[in-house]
């Protein structure tokens, strides 16, 4: 399957299990997947960056404690009628996961969990050191966030030097080397959050738009031996201030003719059977459009939660500061006391009314939420056939990562 495929589906597709369930009892669900952020800390200051809110504070999640959680959810799931539990963690989040010295472990730990491993990381601090450390364990994906196609387009935008520019294409070329040396199967793909207008910041730099250097990257992605390049919308977070001062009105519906033949030109000058242009056209569509297509957030507090760097749970990544979202802290409680105590059964309910006309726009599970909604309004009978079709779905390598 083409990673285009996948990550324009609804990836709960490849779990029926987990619908019957969930539809039968929302409560009695675990999570599929979970976004985990090792380290508050970031090396970068990215203009567009939503957890710009959080302060990155000098947090790091204790792999003592890890440890302990992931054998907890091995148990979990082993105990679980159906094998239910969380089957994949994401490591990225508020800060840089590479920041976190002890990730190799952490990651180790996961694996012998049974839990698959996937990164997103602005990969400067990949030394090859650190590449022998974790790539071991890392076997989905490791996404590299580059937001530009220029050393002075990417200093600019990640608020760095150039020199983090030449490092991190050294980084890459040193990790697609040790990959395929070591037969990993890990998929190794940079992504580009698209901006297409100018930011002002403060002090009266202004940041260019990083729209005209797309072929830039997507040349440099695939000469470096990358297994693929991403494009995708700027989602603006409703919590986040600084981003929304910059970046706040940018709009793509004026241009979505140009972003279409861009990404088809991209992908005929550029794909290959070994790498792979994708441009993730539905969500720059469904960033401009005014209905969402459900009214209700299925998939919180269900399907998918998000882990801070000081061990808050919390059931939405895009309501961090909002109390009301959060269910726990790993560092004092077990995922069990968590994910099935009192107050997640409390949440559960508030979700029932929350209004998502205040969430961030093209959210984590969007397309979760749209083919949830329309599971549920199946009769039983087209339920049933949908989940024997479904069971016949072949899964796909990211499976597991929602
Ligand atoms: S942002 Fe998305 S996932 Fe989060 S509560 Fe709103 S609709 Fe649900």
């Amino acid at each position: 399957m083409r990673i285009r495929d996948w990550i324009e589906s609804a990836k709960i597709k490849y779990h029926p299990v987990w619908i019957k369930r969930w539809n039968d009892d929302p409560f009695s669900v675990p999570p599929v997947y979970i976004e985990m952020s090792p380290a508050g800390a970031c090396n970068h200051r990215c203009t567009f960056c939503a957890p710009e809110m959080l302060g990155y504070k000098t947090n790091y999640l204790k792999d003592s404690i890890l440890a302990e959680r992931f054998a907890e959810i091995k148990e979990l799931r082993e105990k679980d009628p159906d094998g239910l539990g969380i089957k994949s963690i994401q490591f990225a989040g508020e800060g840089e996961p590479m920041l976190h010295p002890k990730l190799g472990k952490i990651f180790g730990y996961a694996r012998s969990a049974g839990i698959d491993v996937a990164m997103l990381s602005n990969g400067v601090a990949l030394t090859e050191k650190r590449i022998h450390e974790i790539l071991p364990f890392t076997n989905v994906y490791i996404q590299i966030s580059i937001n530009a196609g220029t050393a002075e387009s990417y200093a600019l935008i990640h608020k760095t030097g150039t020199h983090d520019w030449e490092r991190l294409w050294k980084n890459l070329a040193n990790l697609v080397r040790i990959k395929r040396e070591s037969g990993s199967t890990c998929q190794i793909g940079a992504n580009m959050t698209i901006l297409v207008k100018e930011a002002v910041l403060e002090d009266g730099k202004r940041i260019p738009p990083n729209w005209p250097n797309v072929e830039d990257l997507a040349q440099k992605a695939r000469d470096t031996g990358l297994d693929y390049v991403s494009f995708k919308p700027y989602s603006q977070h409703p919590y986040s201030t600084e981003t929304m001062k910059l970046y706040g009105d940018m709009s793509y519906a004026g241009m979505m003719d140009e972003i279409m033949d861009t990404g088809d030109m991209l992908r005929d000058r550029y794909q290959t059977d070994d790498f792979e242009v994708i441009f993730r056209f539905s969500r720059f569509k469904e960033y401009e459009e005014t209905d969402r297509g459900y009214a209700r957030c299925l998939a919180t507090p269900t399907l998918w939660s998000y882990v801070q760097a000081d061990g808050v749970w919390i059931s939405c990544s895009a309501h961090w500061t909002n109390a009301d979202f959060h269910l726990g802290n790993i560092n004092t409680q077990t995922i069990n006391e968590i994910w099935f105590g009192e107050r997640r059964r409390q949440h559960l309910e508030f979700m029932k009314d929350f209004d998502i006309s205040v969430c961030r726009k093209t959210c984590h599970p969007d397309k979760e939420n749209r083919y949830l909604l329309k599971f549920q309004q199946m009769s039983p009978e087209e339920q049933q056939a949908e989940l024997v079709t479904l069971e016949t779905l072949p899964f796909p390598h990211r499976g597991n990562v929602i």
